[in-house]
């Protein structure tokens, strides 16, 4: 059972032993996971790994979510923005001179969805 907490990207939980040279030398190295996210740069002093092994895991879970965010998969952030998107407009078809708060709440979280979706494939 792996002591890494999950991968801020893909959720997994990586394996204690997988780990990667950073630095295209033997100074830093760093956990890897299988989808391709490096934690953060640990000097390994020229030495092999496990020698900075207890060093590694400690960097990679200093940067696990933070307590009151949650990780979502891509899939399920654009289904939530399909879903949005498809009652806020029905809303402001059907309820011509309601309150705009009905809607532009909506519109705003919409746009919030799209900037996260918009830094996802950055990361891609
Ligand atoms: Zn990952």
């Amino acid at each position: 059972m792996s002591k890494l907490k999950a991968c801020p990207f893909c959720g997994e939980n990586p394996p204690d032993d997988s780990h990667t040279l950073t630095d295209g030398g033997f100074k830093y190295g760093a956990v890897v996971c299988g989808c391709g996210a490096v934690g953060p740069d640990t000097r390994t002093d020229y030495k092999e790994w496990p020698h900075w092994k207890t060093a590694a895991l400690a960097e990679w879970n200093r940067r696990a979510i933070p307590e009151g965010y949650a990780l979502v998969p891509v899939d399920q952030l654009k289904k939530i923005h399909r879903d949005l998107d498809a009652c806020q407009k029905l809303i402001w078809a059907n309820m011509r001179g309601c309150d705009p708060a009905y809607y532009e709440d909506a519109q705003a979280s919409l746009a919030h969805i799209e900037a996260m979706l918009a830094a996802a494939q950055e990361v891609e």
